[in-house]
Parts: structure tokens; C-alpha cells; sequence
């Protein structure tokens, strides 16, 4: 049996203690021997700072490049906030994302039916809801070139970002798309502004071509970035895989994240490209929320956006799928038999901590094990 090397970076805040509700299922998966990790741990953010002044060190990034899966926190807070710009917490994810060229955000928004009721759209529209957002992560209008603001000389400043994108970018992330549509639902949607700018018009194109080449048998659907952000909240079961940029998909996957209620539920994975020797690609796991200074420390933190970040390395780095299917059962269980962290509870539900919480997760893997 292969063993999996995970390199598992808590940060700040909650981090740890989110972190440490994975750990507690790595534990028992890896001595039942249900599957073998070797895990190291290392220091990013603000704790990094504090330890070495700067937010991420390279043997941490060395632990990271040789790693088959990162599981990451949350960093930031109050604490650094007046540390050099450069070596403030968010550049260590920064740096982690830009080194291991993690091209690909896959945000999944699943509702629950136990958590339905959390949602600000009606229970019929959410409940049972599964859709995934391919967000490209590394390039667009957030690293375009000229990005500046001149001083136009008559009282006037002129602000540019530039959206930019080539062929080989367009076609590696619809790639993503289309591979993950293969074991969902068999469909993607690609949402660009082709109607008002180039970059949209060559992103339809690319994808339709590499679809026209690769992967006739998804199928493939196009709809403009604004008027998919309606059907979002209109229809969004109509849905299975999104692609889309980085800037739309920054976008549109909060809006799907909102669809499904809490911060405290969402996971996320960022992915790098395949090795061809290897067959392997980075991946970074990581809950789409941040370190949330205001309960740090408290035992309020929800860790299942953390649980379901692990989930996803199971699924799409360590070829675990059977165990990521079981632990996602395990934490609609949980949820099933009402019991809530504070950011989700709701009359008639059962308040947990942290780690009851994470407990309660491990008594059903345990169960679906037995
Ligand atoms: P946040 O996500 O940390 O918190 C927003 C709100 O959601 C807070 O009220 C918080 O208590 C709540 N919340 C978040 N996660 C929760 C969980 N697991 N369980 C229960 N409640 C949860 O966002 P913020 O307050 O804007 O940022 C706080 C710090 O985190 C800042 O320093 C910010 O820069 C950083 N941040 C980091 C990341 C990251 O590491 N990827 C992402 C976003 C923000």
C-alpha cells in the first residue's frame, strides 16, 4: 500500500484548530490501516513570521514541493497587521500558490439537506445541490501587465489592470473541467464576457476546440459571466461544472459558496499541472475561509470546511476517492443527527464544539467502516 506524504500547514487563528479535527481522521484512517500517511507539519502566516520573520521559509516551500498533497489552514489577523507588505501572512499562501504553479480553484458547493434551511434562497432551489466552479487561479486580470496608476497631470489619475490570457492557459484549465464533468455529472458550462472583450472571445474559442478535440463525450455549454451569476441563484441545480476566469470565478464562487450557508462548510483544492514522469500534480487543500480572529481560541471554530479540504486530497490527489465518498457521508450524518457548530445552528439543534464536532465525525467514519 502506498504511503502519502502530506505536508499539513495550520496558520493562525483557527487554523490549528480546525487542523487538528483533520489530524484526529488521519490518525485512525492511518492506524486501521485503511491507507498510510506520513505527515509533517510546518509554520505559515503570521505564526511563520514570528518564528523566522518571514511568512513562509524555503525549507517550508522545499517540504512543500516534495509533498503529495498540502493541507493548509487559514493565516492572518489583527496581530500582523503592520508587518512589512511583503511579509505579511496572505504572502505565504501567495508564494505557496504562484512557486507549485497551482493554475486550478476547484470550489465545490454542495447543500446539505440538513443545512438547507441555511441558505437565503428557498429549500427546493438548494436542497441536494452539488456543483463544482473551475476558477483559473494564476493568471487574468489579477497578474496582467501594465497594472499601474498614473498621475495624469491635470488633477486626473488614470488606473489600468490588464486582462491577459494565452492558448495553453485556457486549454489546461478547461482540461481540469472537463476531466472533473467526466466523474460528476458529465457537464460543463464555460462563462466568459465574449460579447465585450477579447480575452472572452479566445477563451469560448479555446475551450469549444479543446472540447472539439478531447472531450465530446461532456457535454458543453456557454453562457455569459453576468447572465451565469443570475442562473446561479436563479436555478443553480442546472448546473454540474463551471470554468471560468479568474476574475468571473472569484466572483461566482462566492455566490455559490453563499448558496449553501456557511463559511464554515466550504473547502476548496488548488491544483497544479500534471508531472508527465510522474503522473502527479501540487495540490494544495485548503477551507475557502480565513483565520477568523473573532473566535479563535473559543472551540467555536466549524471544521468541516477543513474535514472536506482533506476530503478533496483524498479524492484528487491520493486516489482515495471509496474514503473521500465515506467521509463526505460521515459529515452529512453528523448534520443529519443535528448537531451544529454556532455558525450553522439553527432551534432544535444540538451546539458542539470544535472538537465535538470532529469527534462526532470520526464516530461515523467509524461506523460506515465497521
Ligand atoms: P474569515 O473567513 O476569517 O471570517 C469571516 C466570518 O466568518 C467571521 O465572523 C468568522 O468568525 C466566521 N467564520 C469563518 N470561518 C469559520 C468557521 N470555520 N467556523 C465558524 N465561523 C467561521 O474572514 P475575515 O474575518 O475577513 O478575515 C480574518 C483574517 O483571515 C484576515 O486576516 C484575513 O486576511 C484572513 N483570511 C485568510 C484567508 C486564507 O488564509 N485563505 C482567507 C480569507 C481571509
Amino acid at each position: 500500500m502506498a504511503t502519502h506524504k502530506l505536508l499539513l500547514l495550520p496558520g493562525d487563528g483557527i487554523g490549528p484548530e480546525v487542523m487538528a479535527e483533520v489530524v484526529r481522521l488521519i490518525d485512525w484512517i492511518d492506524a486501521q490501516g485503511i491507507a498510510h500517511f506520513t505527515t509533517e507539519s510546518g509554520l505559515v502566516g503570521g505564526a511563520a513570521y514570528d518564528a523566522d520573520q518571514l511568512p513562509i521559509t524555503d525549507a517550508t516551500m522545499a517540504r512543500a514541493e516534495a509533498a503529495d498533497a498540502i493541507i493548509f489552514g487559514a493565516v492572518g489577523g489583527p496581530k500582523w497587521d503592520s508587518v512589512p507588505y511583503e511579509h505579511r501572512p496572505e504572502a505565504g499562501l501567495l508564494r505557496l500558490r504562484k512557486d507549485l504553479g497551482l493554475f486550478a480553484n476547484l470550489r465545490p458547493a454542495v447543500c446539505y439537506p440538513a443545512l438547507a434551511e441555511s441558505s437565503s434562497l428557498k429549500r427546493e432551489v438548494v436542497e441536494g445541490l452539488d456543483i463544482m466552479i473551475v476558477r483559473e487561479l494564476t493568471g487574468g486580470v489579477y497578474f496582467g501587465e501594465p497594472k499601474t496608476i498614473t498621475d495624469l497631470g491635470n488633477g486626473q489619475k488614470r488606473g489600468i489592470d490588464t486582462q491577459i490570457y494565452d492558448t495553453y492557459e485556457i486549454e489546461r484549465i478547461a482540461r481540469v473541467a472537463f476531466d472533473l464533468a467526466r466523474k460528476r455529472g458529465n457537464k460543463v458550462t464555460s462563462m466568459e464576457k465574449h460579447n465585450v472583450m477579447k480575452s472572452g472571445v479566445l477563451w469560448k474559442e479555446v475551450v469549444t476546440q479543446v472540447h472539439g478535440r478531447e472531450y465530446t463525450d461532456v457535454k458543453l455549454e456557454h453562457q455569459l459571466a453576468d447572465s451565469g451569476g443570475m442562473q446561479l441563484v436563479k436555478w443553480p441545480k442546472q448546473f454540474d461544472v463551471i470554468v471560468t476566469d479568474n476574475l468571473f470565478g472569484d466572483l461566482l464562487s462566492d455566490i455559490a459558496a453563499m448558496l449553501t450557508g456557511s463559511l464554515g462548510m466550504l473547502p476548496s483544492a488548488s491544483l497544479g499541472e500534471v508531472n508527465a514522469n510522474t503522473g502527479k500534480r501540487k495540490a494544495m487543500y485548503e477551507p475557502v475561509h480565513g483565520s477568523a480572529p473573532d473566535i479563535a481560541g473559543q472551540g467555536k471554530a466549524n471544521p468541516l470546511a477543513m474535514i472536506a479540504s482533506f476530503g478533496m486530497a483524498l479524492r484528487y490527489s491520493l486516489e482515495l476517492g471509496d474514503l473521500a465518498d465515506k467521509v463526505d457521508q460521515a459529515m452529512a450524518a453528523v448534520l443529519a443527527k443535528g448537531l451544529r457548530t454556532a455558525d450553522v445552528m439553527s432551534d432544535g439543534m444540538t451546539a458542539v464544539s470544535t472538537s465535538q464536532m470532529g469527534e462526532a465525525v470520526l464516530t461515523e467514519l467509524k461506523a460506515l467502516h465497521a
